[in-house]
């Protein structure tokens, strides 16, 4: 399976892809992840994401492309991989079907999880709170969901013509969210005669 996570920041995408990555044993890919590894690790790509990261603003498509080529050529992610925070961008779709389509096939599935904006505040702060996260400060949560819906939300309808975009109702319970998540793929590969 390859799948794609898509959501406003809040949504539970990274939740969700970790436990759909264990239910379906392969990687979760977060570029957020790795880019928030190499800013602890003060790397120079950590040093160059830093300030771009605190202020809500995306990285330039060039680093994350590069970071998902190595990553999804790794030997884990051979018998496939979610990805979660990527891509982003239109140039981060278009880049990621070359990869793929030089790596025998393309995706399977795009999962995009749809969460009310007041639950997308509320979920961030209370994040804010438990894992210290310099980029869910209020004024930078209300950044990153400007670029959301300018740079990121343009791939819903991308996805939705390529026919390969299954809507999930993000809101409630971790547990209600993922119950969901398994019917709408179940569902979503019913309809695509591969079940
Ligand atoms: P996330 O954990 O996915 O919310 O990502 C945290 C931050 O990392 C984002 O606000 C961006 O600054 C940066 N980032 C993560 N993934 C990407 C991406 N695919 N393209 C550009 N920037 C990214």
């Amino acid at each position: 399976m390859r799948l794609v996570f898509l959501g406003p920041p809040g949504s539970g995408k990274g939740t969700q892809a970790k436990l759909l990555a264990a239910r379906l044993n392969v990687p979760a890919i977060s570029t957020g992840d790795m880019l928030r590894e190499a800013v602890r690790q003060g790397s120079p790509l950590g040093r160059r994401a830093r300030a771009i990261m605190e202020s809500g603003e995306l990285v330039p498509d060039d680093v994350v492309i590069g970071l998902i080529r190595e990553r999804i050529a790794a030997p884990d992610a051979r018998r496939g991989f979610l990805l979660d925070g990527f891509p982003r961008t239109i140039e981060q779709a278009e880049a990621l079907d070359r990869l793929l389509a030089g790596n025998g096939g393309g995706l399977d599935a795009v999962i995009n999880l749809s969460v009310p904006e007041g639950t997308l505040l509320e979920r961030t702060l209370g994040r804010a709170a438990l894992e210290g996260r310099a980029d869910d400060r209020p004024e930078t949560v209300a950044e990153r969901l400007r670029v959301y819906r300018e740079k990121s939300e343009p791939l819903v309808s991308r996805y939705r013509a390529a026919g390969l975009l299954t809507d999930v109702d993000g809101s409630g319970e971790i547990s209600e969210v993922a119950s969901r998540i398994d019917r709408a793929l179940a569902g979503f590969e019913r309809a695509a005669g591969r079940a």
